[in-house]
C-alpha cells in the first residue's frame, strides 16, 4: 500500500503541474469591446506616450508640460484644481490642445483623487500610462495655524503627500503594460537634511516617531511628528515623505512592474508662484539672493527642462534614483551670474544643462527603512490606498512550480504538527493556512483516490519499504 503522503505528493504534483498553466487564467479572447477600445486608443494617442502630471497650471508643471508637448511625442493629461486658470495658461503658452487634456483634480480631497482616476481611466481607453509625475504642491510657511483639507488633514501634508500616495496606488496598476513606465515624485532639497538648504536652516524635516500620522493626522493633529504646527516644517516633512515613498516604491515594485521610480530636486525656482504665501519682501529678495549669492537659482523654463529630461532621457529609465543637476546649488554665483542676470544655463551654473544630470545623494532620513515602513503602513490606513501584493519575479521553471506546490502543502501539514500545544510554546495555536487536524490532505487523498483509484505500490516506489 502506498503511503498517503506519497499519494498526496503525487496528487499535489499533478495539481501543481496544472497550476503551471495558471498564467493562462488571465488570458482573454479579444472581445468586441476590447478591440473597440484599442482602436479608440490608437486614434486618440497614435504612437504618443501618455503622461499624467499634477499641477500643470503654474511653474514647474506648466513648463514641463510645455517641453513635452513641443516634442510632439507625448499626450499630456494635466491634473489641476482650477480648469479656467488652466485654459488661460494653455492659451498663453500655446499648448497643442489635441495633445493636452486638462482634468479636474483637487489634491485637498481624496474623493477628488478618486474621481480624477476614474475620469482618466475612461479617457485613456485602455492605453497604459507611460509617465506619472507628482508635481503639484502648496507651501504655507507663514501660517500661524494649520489649515485643514476637506478630509481633515493639514493641507500641505495632504496636497503634497497623502493624495499623491493614494493616486499612485490607483494608477500604478495601469502602468505595467507600458514599454518604459516611469513615476517621478518632485522632491526638494529642503526635505533632504544632508544639504545646507535642508539641514542648515530651521526647521529641519524630521518625522521623529510619526506619532501624529500614527494617530490619524486629523484636525487638530497637524504634524506628522505629532508636535505643534510649523508651516515650513510641514512642507519640508511632506517632501521628505515623497522622497521616502519613491524609495519604497522602488524596493517593493520596481522588479515586478518594470516601473522606474524616481524623485528629483529641480533646483530653486525662486520666482515661481510656490512662494505666493511668503511675505512681499521675501518674494522680492529671495530670487536675488538665490541668483547672486548662493547660485542655486534656476529659472522656470530651465527647471521644466529638467523634469522633462526625467520623462524623456533614456538614462532616466533607471529606478531608485534622486535626480539632481550640476552638483546642486553651489556654482553660478559672482561675476558670471551678474553678467547673465542670474540665468545661467549649461555647465558652470546651478542651471546645469542636459549632461549635468547626476544621481544625487539622499539623506539618512530619506533612506531610513524602519521609518519608511511605518510611513507606508500609516499612510495606507489614512488614505485607504490598496496596493498590489509585492513579490520578487520568479523563474518560470515548471519543475519549480510543481515542487513548490507539493512542498508548500506538506510544509503546512508539518507546521500544524509543530503548533500542537506543548511546554514552551507561547504562540497562540495557529492554522498554518489550513484547517486543523490535517483536513486538507485527507480530502485531497480522497479526491486523488476517486480520480486515479488505488495506485500500485511499485508505481509510487514504496514496495521496497
Ligand atoms: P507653483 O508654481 O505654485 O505650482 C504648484 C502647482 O500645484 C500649481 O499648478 C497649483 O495649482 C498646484 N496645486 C496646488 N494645490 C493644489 C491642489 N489642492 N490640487 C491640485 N493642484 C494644486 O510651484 P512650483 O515652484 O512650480 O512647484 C512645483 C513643484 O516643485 C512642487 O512640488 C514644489 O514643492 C517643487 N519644488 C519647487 C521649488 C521652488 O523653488 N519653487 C524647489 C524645489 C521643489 P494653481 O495653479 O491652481 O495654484
Amino acid at each position: 500500500m502506498q503511503s498517503s503522503a506519497t499519494r498526496l505528493l503525487l496528487a499535489v504534483s499533478l495539481l501543481g503541474a496544472a497550476s503551471s498553466f495558471k498564467w493562462m487564467e488571465n488570458f482573454q479572447m479579444p472581445s468586441i469591446v476590447n478591440i473597440g477600445k484599442s482602436m479608440q486608443a490608437d486614434s486618440k494617442f497614435g504612437a504618443k506616450k501618455l503622461v499624467v502630471i499634477t499641477g500643470t497650471s503654474s511653474g514647474l508643471g506648466k513648463m514641463t508640460a510645455r517641453a513635452l508637448l513641443r516634442t510632439g511625442q507625448y499626450h499630456v493629461v494635466g491634473g489641476v484644481r482650477d480648469l479656467d486658470k488652466m485654459e488661460a495658461v494653455a492659451e498663453v503658452e500655446e499648448f497643442d490642445m489635441d495633445c493636452f487634456t486638462p482634468m479636474e483634480l483637487d489634491l485637498n480631497s481624496f474623493s477628488s483623487v478618486h474621481n480624477f482616476c476614474d475620469e482618466l481611466d475612461a479617457f485613456r481607453s485602455g492605453k497604459p500610462i507611460d509617465r506619472l509625475v507628482c508635481n503639484a504642491a502648496v507651501y504655507q510657511p507663514s501660517l500661524d495655524y494649520a489649515k485643514f483639507s476637506e478630509d481633515g488633514h493639514e493641507q500641505q501634508m495632504q496636497t503634497n503627500f497623502l493624495s499623491h500616495f493614494l493616486m499612485i496606488s490607483k494608477l500604478m496598476p495601469e502602468m505595467g503594460d507600458a514599454p518604459d513606465p516611469r513615476v517621478t515624485l518632485v522632491g526638494s532639497v529642503t526635505g533632504n537634511d544632508n544639504t545646507v538648504g535642508g539641514g542648515g536652516v530651521y526647521p529641519v524635516a524630521d518625522l521623529k516617531d510619526l506619532e501624529g500620522l500614527g494617530a490619524g493626522a486629523k484636525d487638530p493633529i497637524s504634524m506628522i511628528d505629532g508636535y505643534n504646527f510649523n508651516g515650513a516644517k510641514g512642507y519640508k516633512d511632506s517632501k521628505l515623505c515623497l522622497m521616502m515613498l519613491s524609495n519604497m516604491l522602488h524596493d517593493k515594485y520596481h522588479k515586478q512592474t518594470g516601473i522606474a521610480f524616481s524623485s528629483i530636486y529641480p533646483g530653486c525656482i525662486a520666482e515661481s508662484p510656490l512662494f505666493r504665501e511668503k511675505r512681499p519682501w521675501f518674494r522680492k529678495y529671495f530670487p536675488v539672493f538665490m541668483k547672486f549669492v548662493t547660485g542655486g537659482f534656476v529659472g522656470e523654463e530651465e527647471a521644466g527642462q529638467r523634469l522633462f529630461q526625467v520623462m524623456h532621457d533614456p538614462r532616466c529609465s533607471k529606478s531608485g534614483v534622486y535626480w539632481g543637476w550640476n552638483g546642486g546649488p553651489r556654482e553660478g554665483r559672482g561675476a558670471e551670474a551678474i553678467e547673465k542676470g542670474g540665468q545661467i544655463a549649461g555647465a558652470g551654473g546651478a542651471g546645469g544643462g542636459w549632461d549635468s544630470i547626476f544621481e544625487n545623494d539622499q539623506s539618512d532620513k530619506v533612506c531610513d527603512v524602519e521609518k519608511s515602513a511605518m510611513l507606508w503602513k500609516y499612510t495606507t490606513q489614512i488614505t485607504g490606498a490598496e496596493w498590489p501584493a509585492a513579490y520578487q519575479p520568479k523563474s518560470p521553471c515548471p519543475t519549480l512550480t510543481v515542487v513548490a506546490a507539493a512542498t508548500s502543502l506538506l510544509n503546512r501539514k508539518e507546521e500544524l504538527e509543530r503548533m500542537k500545544p506543548k511546554a514552551g510554546m507561547v504562540a497562540s495555536s495557529g492554522s498554518a493556512g489550513m484547517p486543523s487536524g490535517g483536513g486538507a490532505p485527507a480530502v485531497l487523498d480522497q479526491v486523488f483516490k476517486k480520480v486515479l483509484g488505488e495506485l500500485p505500490d511499485e508505481a509510487v516506489g514504496t514496495a521496497a519499504r
